[in-house]
Order: C-alpha cells, then structure tokens, then sequence
C-alpha cells in the first residue's frame, strides 16, 4: 500500500461493534475485567488504551517500524528515550539541535551522568572521531532545526552499526512521508507530533516508532512506568490530523519551494536556509535520502533592525513559536526555541540575532509571497524617509 492510503486508513474500523469508521475516542481510565485472570487487553489507560493503540499501530505502519509508542509532548517521547541509557553512557548528538532536547540533555539528564558530545553530523568524519569506549548512541536531527543541514543518514547509522550504537532520529521536519530513517536502518524515530503529524496547531503530542520489537517494548516499560501518555482525546486528534498529511506536506513543500527562490532575489536577504534549492550544501544528499525537502526554511536578514521589523508588521504569517500547522508561522530562533543555548555557541552555529526560521502553510503562494512583499516594500520607503536630506 502507497504512504498515502496508509495515511487515510489510520484508525479506520477499530470498533467492531458498532462499525465506527472513526476511531471513537476511548475516555475510560480503567476497564472492566470478564472474570479473574481474564482481561479485554485493556485494564488501566496509562498502560493502554484502545484509542492510543490506534494511533501507535497508524505511526509504526507509517514509520515502517514495529513498536509505535506516543506521549503527552514531544519532550516527553524523547525523554523516554534518553531513558534507555544509564550514568557514564555516552551519547553523540547533532549540534544544531532543536534547542529544547539541547536544554533535556543539559540541564536534566547531565545530572543522572549522561555524556552528550554536540557534532556536526552532516559531516560523518566528527561523528566518526567524536565516538568513545562509552558511547551508546547517536542522535540525529535531519535536517536540523533552524539551519536546515542536512546529515547522510546512511552513512552516520553504517557508522553507527560499526561502533554497535543505537541510531535515533528525530525525523519531526521531514515526517514519514518525505523520509523514512528506519527503512535507511536506524533503530529508533521521535516524532513531535505536536508539528506536521498533528498539522494543525491544536494538539502537542509525541511519539516514538522503534525498528524492533525488544527495543519498542523497553519503550513502552518506560511509557507505562514514567507515565507520559497522550489522552485518548488527544490520540483522536493526531489521528485525524495523520489522514490529510500528504496532501499537507506537498502543498508546505511547493510553498516553501516557491517563498525560498523568491527570499534569494530580494537585497535584504543574506542567506537563505532550504534543502531545496540547488546550492544548498545538503541539496543533493537530501535528494538521495529522502523524497521531498519540506516545509520548513530559514533566513538571514543583512540589517538588524528588519527582524523586529518583520515579526511586527507581517500580516498573514503569525508571529509565533512552533511549525508544522497549516498555518504560516514566523519564529525568531536566538531568542524563542533556542534562547537556552547560550548566545556564544548560538553565534558560533549561525542561530544570530539576524535569523529568521519561516514555517511554511498551505495558504496559496500568492498571498503569502503577497505579504512578504508589502512587508519589504513598506520596510524600504520607512527607510527612505529618515535618510538624511542633502
Ligand atoms: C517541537 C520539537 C520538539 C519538541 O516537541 P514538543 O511536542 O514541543 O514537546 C522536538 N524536536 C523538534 C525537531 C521539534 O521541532
């Protein structure tokens, strides 16, 4: 079955009684037993809940993996993870990192001696040098989050097996439509659902889709003993977002196509930040590796002074943190998702005060390039004005 049937058929006819083409939403804590030592397969929604399992068995058949396991956030997915491993475990990690599993690993896990080295794994030469006698895992953002570099995934997870570390990558810009790292080997994906999966700005939620059975079963011990469970109503919502994903992630993608080549031409622009155009280093592995470039891209402005300029007087793109949504969303990483990071290390990776990360709708192009240009153009005679009379 193509990904796009998968997709409509998520949760489909899960309720035998009544023929419920949607998944009806289980809002029960607890179950009633038959008789003793008999179960429904259901007795207490932190361990299971039949609405959940609809969306877990939807994202592992997505993910092409065996074990699918969600959570009340994306944090909350990524932390059962970082649970997998004990004090004096290394781990190495992609630098440019969503700044909210840099603050995890950081500030929370440093404390029970978990040792993260932060490389720059679009080049595989630092991941190679960068392993250790300890080392237990590599994590991956691809592209990352803001500046959209792009890691060989082949390469990193051969180079992964060849040191017997788990694989996990946080596969929330690209989702399972455009790239599939557990079909490319990698053991373990994280998802925000709370982004493109959901796709609506409605729900945040997390999930995890693991390669093998062991692996998502030691997933779901730590799901069911942690307790960061997403709630049945929850579960229905991603469920429904995950039925329009293709449809969405085309549209994101040919927006977002369009709005990078249209950034590139205007002077105020230094960089533009999108797997999908040609001169993007990651352009061609991203080609390889996956069947699309995404919604999301980044920019660099030359002058200071437009990036409050623009979040200010942006009128259809809503100044606001997150991405994913059908909703354009314009986010200022330095001092939104990745004001943890300090501003050295921002500054060294490129997250300057003169960047810009742009969430792609599925508005129609027009008036989304629309309000860019009478933004720019509006910026142009304000500056104009105080010019100096000679
Ligand atoms: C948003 C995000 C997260 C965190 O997910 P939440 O649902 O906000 O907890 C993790 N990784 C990436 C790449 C994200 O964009």
């Amino acid at each position: 079955m193509q990904i796009e049937t998968i997709l409509v058929r998520a949760g489909l006819g899960k309720d035998p009684a009544t023929g419920s083409v949607s998944t009806p939403i289980y809002q029960s804590a607890t179950f009633a037993h038959p008789r003793l030592g008999e179960s429904t397969g259901y007795d207490y929604s932190r361990t299971a809940n039949p609405t959940r399992t609809a969306l877990e068995e939807a994202v592992a058949a997505l993910e092409k993996g065996a074990v699918g396991v969600s959570f009340s956030t994306g944090m909350a997915a990524i932390t059962a993870v970082f649970f997998l491993f004990k004090p004096g475990d290394h781990l190495v990690v992609s630098e440019d990192l969503y700044g909210g599993t840099y603050r995890l690993l950081n500030e929370m896990f440093c404390q029970y001696g978990i040792e993260v080295s932060y490389v720059d794994t679009s080049d595989s030469k630092a991941i190679e040098s960068s392993v250790r006698e300890s080392t237990k895992a590599l994590f991956i953002e691809t592209p990352t989050n803001p500046l959209m570099k792009i890691s060989d995934l082949k390469k990193s997870i051969d180079i992964a097996k060849r040191h017997d570390l788990l694989t996990i990558v946080d596969n929330t810009f690209m989702t399972p439509y455009f790239q599939q790292p557990l079909v490319l080997g990698a053991d373990i994906v994280v998802h925000s659902a709370t982004k493109y999966l959901s796709g609506h700005n409605d729900v945040v939620a997390g999930v995890v889709v693991t390669r093998e059975e062991s692996l998502g079963e030691k997933i779901r011990f730590v799901q069911n003993s942690a307790g960061g469970i997403l709630g049945p109503q929850d579960c229905w919502l991603l469920l429904r977002g995950l039925k329009t994903l293709a449809l969405r992630m085309d549209r994101h993608q040919e927006n977002a196509q369009q709005i990078a080549e249209w950034l590139t031409r205007q002077p105020e622009v230094e960089q533009v930040y999108y797997p999908g155009l040609a001169d993007h280093p990651g352009y061609e592995t991203c080609s390889q590796q996956a069947s699309g470039f995404g919604g999301m891209l980044s920019f660099s402005v030359k002058d200071k002074a437009l990036v409050p300029y623009l979040l200010e007087h942006l009128k259809l793109i809503t100044f606001a943190e997150s991405l994913g949504g059908v909703e354009s969303l314009i986010t200022f990483p330095a001092r939104q998702t990745h004001a943890d990071i300090p501003e050295e290390i921002r500054n060294s990776l490129g997250i300057t005060d003169q960047l810009l990360r742009l969430s792609v709708g599925i508005e129609h192009i027009d008036d989304l390039i629309g309000d860019f240009k009478q933004t720019f153009n509006q910026y142009r005679s304000s500056k104009e004005q105080v010019l100096p009379v000679k």
